[in-house]
């Protein structure tokens, strides 16, 4: 019940009393969680929901895991919080040599923080300070793609390509120069694929040359796209091609892999699908802790930490960095994705996945493109698949299509890019441990509603 309302709803009511802080006014009203185990979730109705989207794609070993809550309680036991400053703490550790060792040669070095957005402005950090050390004090500029997304505070939204964010908060953020995302569905000038993707990558050897080579300090990109570009994965070459670009004008390469990452393409990490193409510097979060506590990294070569570290360390912190019960908590995700092959079952579920919404897309009138690699997929949806117009903004189709989610038990999680400038999609993430009786069960929830809302439209 919302207590200062005193309305005898459960929710907030729009308009009312209680607004919750982040909702836009003319948000619809939400259910409240009542409580969650593996991939569904219920509300305080008794009402169950299907999450096939893992939230934002966080959820990877769904909820309720015991091996998780045990070490929750376990590492509560002994210490949440121990300073940094005074204090090394061996779950921190246990995390880090678990993730250098997943993540392979070229990352032997972890640093922890809270959350995606801080991971990113940990890896520019990291990556400005070794140019420093390296007497390269005039590389500062962060390249990055449009669209794309890499976090909501300000020095991560300087390097986000969104014109939206730029709109607001451009006056008290630097931003950074974008190149254009290589696109694979609608792509400009009627091109085939590849070509644009040339085209992109040429796109970004210019921009390192208009800016000055030498005052480029990295290109930052999500190596399989999130919510930005739903689910976008661009051909081999261009992979190669950005690789050998940046290497040639000595500006490092970051990948992105918030949501990529902790196995939900199928590999540890996305960048393994493309070895010629193997980044400077990885941030993870999301996945690494599955939504139970809150964390994030970045993962570094040894040589470039301990030339900062030669040169006086690394100027950067959180109070809650390498926070212990965080960490705890990230050990034994990954001991469970290791432990359980989620991994091995991303990438076969992907498969069938990647199969079944191609047939959904054969089916249906308003899937235009199906997009991704593992269980890091997305559909497009357009009012027309010949010419892949998306529906105009009034229609507020991705919204319809979430509520009416919602109204049949089915969690989405969409993006409507501005004016349908670059179209709209839905995210389609299930959590690592779904089986296939369960995606059986999402694709019939998600055929149903795709075909109410068409209905809807054609009536
Ligand atoms: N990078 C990517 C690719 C993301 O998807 C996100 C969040 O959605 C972030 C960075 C920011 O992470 P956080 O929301 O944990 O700060």
């Amino acid at each position: 019940q919302d207590p200062a309302s005193g309305s005898g709803s459960p929710f907030p009511q729009r308009g009312g009393p209680i607004q919750v802080f982040y909702a836009p006014p003319e948000a619809p009203r939400r259910p409240m969680i009542s409580h969650a185990e593996g991939i569904y979730m219920w509300d305080t109705d008794g009402k169950r929901y299907l999450d096939a989207t893992s939230g934002p794609v966080v959820s990877n070993i769904g909820h309720g895991n015991g091996r998780v809550l045990a070490a929750m309680a376990e590492q509560a036991g002994k210490v949440c919080y121990a300073s940094r400053a005074l204090f090394e703490n061996q779950a921190n550790i246990a995390l880090a040599e678990r993730v250098a060792a997943l993540a392979g040669p070229g990352f032997e070095r972890v640093f922890v923080v809270s959350g995606g957005s801080e991971a990113t402005e940990a890896a520019i950090k990291l990556a400005r300070h070794h140019a420093v050390a390296c007497g390269e004090a005039g590389r500062w500029k962060v390249l990055a793609r449009e669209p794309g997304y890499h976090g909501a505070t300000l020095g991560a939204a300087a390097i986000t390509g969104d014109p939206e964010t730029d709109a607001v908060f451009g006056p008290v953020m630097r931003i950074m120069p974008r190149v254009p995302a290589p696109f694979t569905y609608r792509v400009p000038g009627n091109l085939d694929a590849e070509t644009h993707a040339r085209h992109c990558a040429e796109a970004l050897e210019a921009a390192i040359r208009d800016e000055g080579p030498d005052s480029v300090l990295a290109f930052i990109m999500e190596p399989v796209g999130g919510l930005a570009t739903g689910a976008l994965v661009a051909p081999d070459a261009y992979y190669t091609a950005v690789r050998e670009i940046c290497s040639r004008h000595g500006v490092l390469l970051i990948f992105d892999e918030v949501m990529s990452g902790a196995g939900r393409t199928g590999r540890f990490l996305a960048a393994e699908h493309w070895p010629d193409a193997r980044p400077d510097l990885v941030i993870l979060a999301k996945g690494v802790a599955a939504g139970y506590t809150p964390l994030g990294m970045v993962l570094a070569p040894r040589e470039m930490v301990e030339k900062v570290v030669a040169a006086g360390g690394f100027l950067h912190g959180h109070t809650y960095s390498a926070n212990p019960l965080s960490c705890a908590v990230g050990e034994a995700v990954l001991a469970e994705v290791m432990d359980r092959d989620l991994i091995g079952n991303a990438e076969r579920m992907g498969i069938l996945l990647g199969e079944r919404l191609q047939v959904l897309a054969r089916h249906s009138g308003i899937v235009g493109d199906v997009r991704g690699l593992g269980l890091l997929r997305a559909i497009e949806i357009v009012a027309d698949k010949t010419t892949k117009a998306p529906f105009p903004p009034a229609r507020k189709a991705i919204a319809r299509i979430v509520e009416l989610g919602l109204d049949r038990g089915l969690l989405l999680y969409s993006r409507s890019t501005a004016g349908g400038r670059y179209g709209e999609w839905l995210m389609i993430t299930p959590p690592l441990i779904v089986t296939d009786a369960q995606l059986d069960e999402m694709m019939a929830l998600l055929t149903e509603v795709l075909d109410i809302f068409e209905a809807e439209t054609r009536s």
